[in-house]
C-alpha cells in the first residue's frame, strides 16, 4: 500500500520516468559529467553533448590527461565555460587524490572544484544510494507547492526549511531514484507556471493544489535586469588569417574570441581601435548587429570586418588560418562573428591548378586528399583496400588524373590546403571533391561546386557521382541543381557501398 510521498512518487517514476542518455548508470563519472552539463542547460540539449563528451573522454583518466583547450572545445555551444574548466580541474584532483575512484562520501565529493551541494547530492544518491536530496529548481518548486511554502525561496532560512522537508521525505532506499523522480515530476508535471495537477501522483497531499495557488509558487523575488554592454567585434583579417584573443577575464575565461572594443560604434572609431592595436586597416566594413544574453550581462555587438595590410606579429593576440580557427574553443556569444569570419576566409579561398606549369608539388594536396578519403571510406573496404590508400598512392591518383588531361585543383585558404577537386572538361564532370575533416560544414564544398559550375560547360549536361554514405555531398549537389539520374549502383556488396550518378541539365541557370 502506498503510505507516504516517496512510495507514491517512486511508483509513478517506475512507470513515467524519462529515458535519458545519461540515465540507468551507477558510474559516478558519467553521473558527475551529466549533472555538470545539466546545470543551466536544457535536458534535451545535453544528450548529444554528453554522448560526444563521453566518446572523447570516456573516463576520469582521459579527462584529467586532456588539454584544457580540448575540454573547452568539446564544451563549445553549452555555455557557462567555467563548468568545463572546473570539470577538468576536478578530474585531475580525482586522479591525483583518489586514484580516479570517486568516494561514496558526500563531503569529499563536495570538495571537488565546481561541485556544489546539488551536484554532490546527485552523485552521492544516484551512484551510491546515499540519502541526500539534490535541491535544484525542480525539487524546490515541487516541495514549496507540496508544503505550501509561500516565502521567497532565495532567502537562506527558507532554503534551509525546504532542505529539511526534503531530508524528512527522503526514503532510506532508492535515494537516487527519489531525486530523479522529483526532477522528472518537476520537468513534466509540476512544471513552472501552471502545473498539470491532474496527472500528479502527489495531488492528494499537495497544499498548493488544495489552496489553488500552485501557479504562484515558488515565490521568487524579481531578479535584477542584466546590464547591457555595447561593443564592436573586430574581424581583423590578413592573407587568409584572422586575429583572435584568448580571454583572461572571468567571463568566458580561456575561450578564444575576436578582438572586442567597447564604445566603438562608427567607422572612424573602429579604425582608431584597430590602429591602437598597432595595425593599419585597409577598410572598415560593418557586417551586422547581434546580441548575446548572459545571466548578468547582455553583449550588444556590431560585427565589423577590418582587413589589414600586414600581420603584425607583435600585436596582442594570435593569427589563425581556417583549420586552426576551427579547432579553437569559441563561445556561442560570438557565433555570428565566427560565421562571418569563416565567410571572409572562404572569400579568399584559392583554387590552385596543380597541373599548370607553375606547380609540381602535389604532396600537401595528396595528404589532404588521403585524410579526407580515410574519414569517409576507412570502414568501407577490406583492411588491405584501406591500407593501400596511402598519401603516396593518392598522389599517384592525382597525377594520373593530370596525365589524362583532367584539371587537379588544390583548395587553399591562406597557406593551408583544405581540400582537393578534379574536373574533367571533356566529360563535363566533377570527378573528385574532398574537403579536409577539420574544416567540413563551413561551406568549402559549396564554394568548390560553384567554382566547378563556372569552369564546366553550362550549355551541356554536367555530371557528378556521389557516394551514398556521404549524404551531405548528395544534398550539396542537389542544392546546386544536380538531379539523380540513375538508381543507386552497388560498388561493394560486403561493405554495402553504393553510389549515385547525378546530372545538372544543360542550360540550368540557377
Ligand atoms: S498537485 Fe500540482 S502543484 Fe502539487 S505537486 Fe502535484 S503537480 Fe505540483
Amino acid at each position: 500500500m502506498e503510505k507516504n510521498m516517496a512510495d507514491r512518487l517512486l511508483k509513478w517514476y517506475d512507470r513515467h520516468g524519462r529515458t535519458l542518455p545519461f540515465r540507468g548508470t551507477k558510474d559516478p563519472y558519467r553521473i558527475w559529467v551529466s549533472e555538470i552539463m545539466l546545470q543551466q542547460t536544457r535536458t534535451e540539449t545535453v544528450g548529444v553533448f554528453f554522448m560526444n563528451f563521453l566518446e572523447r573522454f570516456p573516463d576520469v583518466f582521459a579527462l584529467a590527461a586532456a588539454r584544457e583547450q580540448d575540454v573547452l572545445k568539446m564544451w563549445e555551444g553549452l555555455g557557462y565555460y567555467s563548468r568545463a574548466r572546473n570539470l577538468h580541474k576536478a578530474a585531475q584532483m580525482a586522479v591525483r587524490e583518489w586514484n580516479g575512484v570517486f568516494p561514496a562520501d558526500y563531503e569529499k565529493l563536495l570538495s571537488l572544484p565546481g561541485v556544489g551541494e546539488y551536484t554532490a547530492a546527485a552523485i552521492a544518491s544516484i551512484a551510491f544510494d546515499l540519502p541526500h536530496p539534490a535541491m535544484d529548481g525542480n525539487l524546490t518548486r515541487v516541495f514549496s507547492r507540496l508544503h505550501g511554502i509561500r516565502d521567497d525561496v532565495a532567502i537562506p532560512s527558507v532554503k534551509r526549511k525546504l532542505a529539511d522537508i526534503a531530508d524528512r521525505e527522503m526514503p532510506r532506499q532508492r535515494c537516487g531514484d527519489f531525486n530523479q523522480a522529483l526532477m522528472d515530476l518537476g520537468a513534466t508535471v509540476c512544471t513552472p507556471g501552471t502545473p498539470d495537477c491532474d496527472r500528479c501522483p502527489l495531488k492528494g497531499m499537495c497544499n498548493a493544489y488544495r489552496e489553488g495557488d500552485a501557479d504562484m509558487l515558488p515565490v521568487k523575488a524579481a531578479q535584477k535586469a542584466p546590464k547591457r554592454v555595447d561593443m564592436a567585434v573586430l574581424l581583423i583579417s590578413c592573407k587568409g588569417h584572422i586575429l583572435m584573443k584568448k580571454r583572461t577575464e572571468a567571463l568566458l575565461k580561456n575561450m578564444w574570441v575576436y578582438p572586442l572594443a567597447e564604445d566603438t560604434e562608427n567607422k572612424e572609431q573602429v579604425k582608431q581601435a584597430v590602429k591602437k592595436m598597432g595595425l593599419e586597416p585597409v577598410d572598415t566594413i560593418k557586417l551586422c548587429d547581434t546580441r548575446h544574453v548572459f545571466t548578468h550581462r547582455i553583449w550588444q555587438m556590431q560585427i565589423w570586418h577590418c582587413p589589414v595590410r600586414l600581420e603584425n606579429k607583435t600585436v596582442a593576440g594570435q593569427w589563425f588560418n581556417l583549420p586552426e580557427m576551427a579547432a579553437l574553443p569559441i563561445p556561442t556569444a560570438v557565433k555570428a562573428a565566427r560565421q562571418e569570419a569563416v565567410r571572409i576566409m572562404l572569400e579568399e579561398m584559392q583554387f590552385v591548378r596543380l597541373n599548370s606549369k607553375r606547380f609540381s608539388n602535389y604532396q600537401p594536396t595528396a595528404y589532404a586528399y588521403w585524410e579526407s578519403w580515410m574519414q569517409v571510406n576507412k570502414d568501407k573496404g577490406s583492411p588491405q583496400f584501406v591500407k593501400e590508400h596511402t598519401p603516396t598512392y593518392m598522389e599517384m591518383v592525382l597525377r594520373g588524373h593530370a596525365s589524362a588531361g583532367r584539371d587537379v585543383y588544390s583548395l587553399q585558404v591562406g597557406d593551408k590546403v583544405v581540400g582537393v577537386m578534379v574536373l574533367d572538361e571533356a566529360a563535363n564532370e566533377i570527378c573528385t571533391l574532398y574537403v579536409q575533416p577539420d574544416v567540413q560544414k563551413m561551406g568549402i564544398g559549396t564554394r568548390a561546386v560553384q567554382f566547378a559550375l563556372s569552369h564546366l560547360d553550362g550549355t551541356r549536361d554536367m555530371h557528378v557521382t556521389a557516394l551514398d554514405h556521404v549524404p551531405q555531398a548528395l544534398r550539396m549537389y542537389k542544392k546546386a541543381g544536380f538531379v539523380q539520374v540513375k538508381d543507386h549502383r552497388l560498388l561493394n556488396k560486403t561493405y554495402n557501398v553504393w553510389e549515385t550518378a547525378l546530372v545538372r541539365p544543360a542550360g540550368d541557370k540557377r
